[in-house]
């Protein structure tokens, strides 16, 4: 069947190329194929019944610098992979622009993360709950995340230990790691800080060796995970460099969308529902375009009022870390890999046997603590990486020649909340974003905690005895005040965008039902980053994979009752 489309936002060029375009029906559309999308796919198209459509933005995945974990320093500023987002001048940031990478390729973020995998704390998800997040509560979750993950841990004797059936590979390197990184231990250990096994086992605060989503030295994002043993069925049609546009609304449901790709644009029918996954910054932007948005901000760019929900793109919260580096007087991961002839034995090395350091991410070790007696729960997170580095603005990593360190705290549940909001009704156009970082005391405090950490930590014999000296600005030199300022002038995302179109009980509070059914709007529901109603006390990459794993049994119990809705 064809139809003639006409877009009043696409530019002239677009225009014309919009002749007679395809129109086909499928039971389920999904917008994005990141981590939250892949399983998506994977779970909707499984048991054959129903036509799946998954669109994205971005191309293959098939890139060796994504597969290789080393990879992440050189695809962190790729604009062939990456939306390249930049935050407003941010007042709590010292006026400064940040860069936002955000994966723009099959496997979404999870194609270009630093492969950390976290859970999140149990008060995380309670919190969730409280926040009308029903179903979300840490019992559940768990049962969710076992679902999901297989370990492959290292034994006493350096054998390899499989657990779990899940699809998801969280791999414990920690026989790869630089030799420098038991230093951050015993430094954990002078400081009285539990020593654990496994960050991820429930109440498990402390400092250990991070696992990350790596499968035999490869990258094991979401796509590997969930799209590839799913992507030859019949009934799931992937489409590459497909960019959903608008979603079309007859005044009581979403019946489909639009979404252009090559110069044309290619209208598409959902008999049960549309599923927005297209991440913490461009669903809200999507559902906006759309009409379901602030009544205020859709009328200032003429754009029809379809749904007026004001919480479409706030709430928007992320984590900001601080890091600290030093110069080593023992080999770190600079004097492996900080000069050509270290690279290329290192390379060769990956190459024949999958292992050295260019099989492990970057974040070595890490943890949870608490920056003083009072905290019931831990309140800052650490990451401590073999290696010093300078990044450019643009985002270009470049190791320093000498050996050398880095330390670094991430305050875990900052407290304030920004937004994102569309600038022009054009698809084209990417959005505003204002994080609002350091708007509350509690954050800007919490902030100094950190810090304090890290101080405590350089002064531990282990770290000093290692140490040449600091890299400027010198960490043990900063008082409070200084540190803050240190904070506001230096801190940088740890590209966590959450809670952007997120669960709640209201549509003036929240945006999405504890089903992730868009509240008001029937045919709806965005399963991504941006359902969080609070960002998590780690990185998001697992949550999101959680919530997408949940989400995909909802919809699959919905599938009759939503179908019945549609054609009565
Ligand atoms: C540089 C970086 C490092 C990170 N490191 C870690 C880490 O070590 N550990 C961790 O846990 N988390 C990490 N994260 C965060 C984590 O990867 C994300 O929280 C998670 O991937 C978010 O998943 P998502 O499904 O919400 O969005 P995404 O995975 O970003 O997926 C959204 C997808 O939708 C597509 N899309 C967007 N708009 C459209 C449209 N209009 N039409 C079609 N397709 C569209 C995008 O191209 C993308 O593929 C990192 C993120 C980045 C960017």
């Amino acid at each position: 069947m064809f139809a003639v489309v006409t877009i009043r936002s696409l530019n002239v060029a677009q225009k014309r190329a919009v002749i007679f375009v395809q129109q086909d029906e499928f039971d389920y559309i999904i917008v994005g194929a990141g981590s939250a999308g892949c399983v998506l796919a994977d779970r909707l198209s499984r048991s054959g019944k129903y036509k799946v459509l998954l669109l994205e933005s971005g191309g293959s995945d098939a890139r060796f610098w994504i597969k290789v974990p080393i990879g992440y320093a050189i695809n962190y500023a790729n604009p062939a992979l990456n939306w390249g987002f930049h935050t407003v001048a941010d007042k709590g940031l010292a006026g400064r622009s940040v860069y936002w990478p955000r994966g723009k390729v099959i496997g979404g973020s999870s194609s270009i993360n630093a492969m950390t995998y976290v859970r999140g704390l149990a008060h995380d998800f309670e919190d969730w709950a409280q926040a009308g997040a029903l179903g979300f509560e840490w019992d559940e979750v768990l049962k969710v995340y076992e679902r999901l993950e297989t370990h492959a841990e290292m034994t006493t004797n350096g054998n390899r230990q499989i657990r779990g059936r899940g699809r998801v590979w969280v791999s414990d390197l920690s026989d790869q790691m630089s030799p420098f990184s038991q230093t951050f231990l015993d430094a954990a250990a002078e400081m009285k800080l539990p020593v654990i096994k496994d960050l991820n086992a429930p109440n498990s605060d402390g400092i250990g060796f991070y696992r990350s989503t790596v499968k035999n030295g490869y990258r094991w994002s979401s796509a590997d995970a969930f799209l590839r043993p799913a992507k030859r069925r019949g009934n799931l049609m992937i489409v590459k460099h497909a960019h959903a546009d608008r979603l079309h609304f007859d005044g009581e449901r979403v019946t489909g969308l639009q979404y252009a790709r090559k110069g044309h644009v290619v209208t598409v029918t959902a008999q049960r529902e549309v599923i927005v996954s297209a991440g913490a910054i461009n669903s809200p932007k999507l559902l906006q375009l759309s009409g379901f948005g602030p009544a205020k901000l859709l009328a200032q760019y003429g754009i029809k009022v379809m749904r007026d929900l004001p919480q479409v793109g706030r709430g928007l919260q992320d984590h900001l870390a601080i890091g600290y580096q030093f110069r080593a007087n023992r080999a770190t991961l600079n004097a492996v890999l900080g000069s050509p002839l270290g690279r290329l034995r290192m390379g060769a090395k990956y190459l024949l046997t999958r292992k050295g350091p260019l099989s492990v991410p970057v974040n070595q070790v890490g943890g949870f603590v608490r920056s003083n007696n009072a905290r019931t729960v831990p309140d800052i997170q650490l990451y401590f990486n073999p290696a010093s580095y300078e990044v450019s603005g643009s985002g270009k990593t470049q190791l320093d020649r000498q050996s050398g360190y880095l330390i670094s705290a991430q305050p875990c549940r900052p407290t304030s909340r920004g937004y994102v909001e569309i600038v022009s009704p054009s698809p084209n156009d990417a959005p505003r974003i204002v994080p609002n970082s350091l708007s509350t005391e509690a954050d800007k405090e919490t902030a100094v905690r950190g810090a304090r950490i890290l101080q405590q930590f350089a002064k531990t014999q282990s770290l000093k005895a290692v140490t040449i000296d600091a890299k400027p600005p010198d960490l043990n030199a900063l008082d409070d005040a200084a540190l803050l300022r240190d904070f506001q002038s230096r801190a940088s995302t740890v590209y966590h965008p959450t809670c952007t179109c997120r669960i709640g009980w209201s549509a003036q509070k929240s945006v999405l039902d504890a089903r992730l059914r868009v509240h008001g709007v029937a045919g709806l529901r965005v399963v991504d980053a941006s359902a969080f109603p609070n960002i998590t006390s780690g990185n998001t990459n697992a949550p999101t994979m959680m919530l997408a794993m949940k989400a995909a049994d909802y919809i699959l119990e919905d599938a009759d009752k939503v179908l019945k809705e549609w054609t009565t």
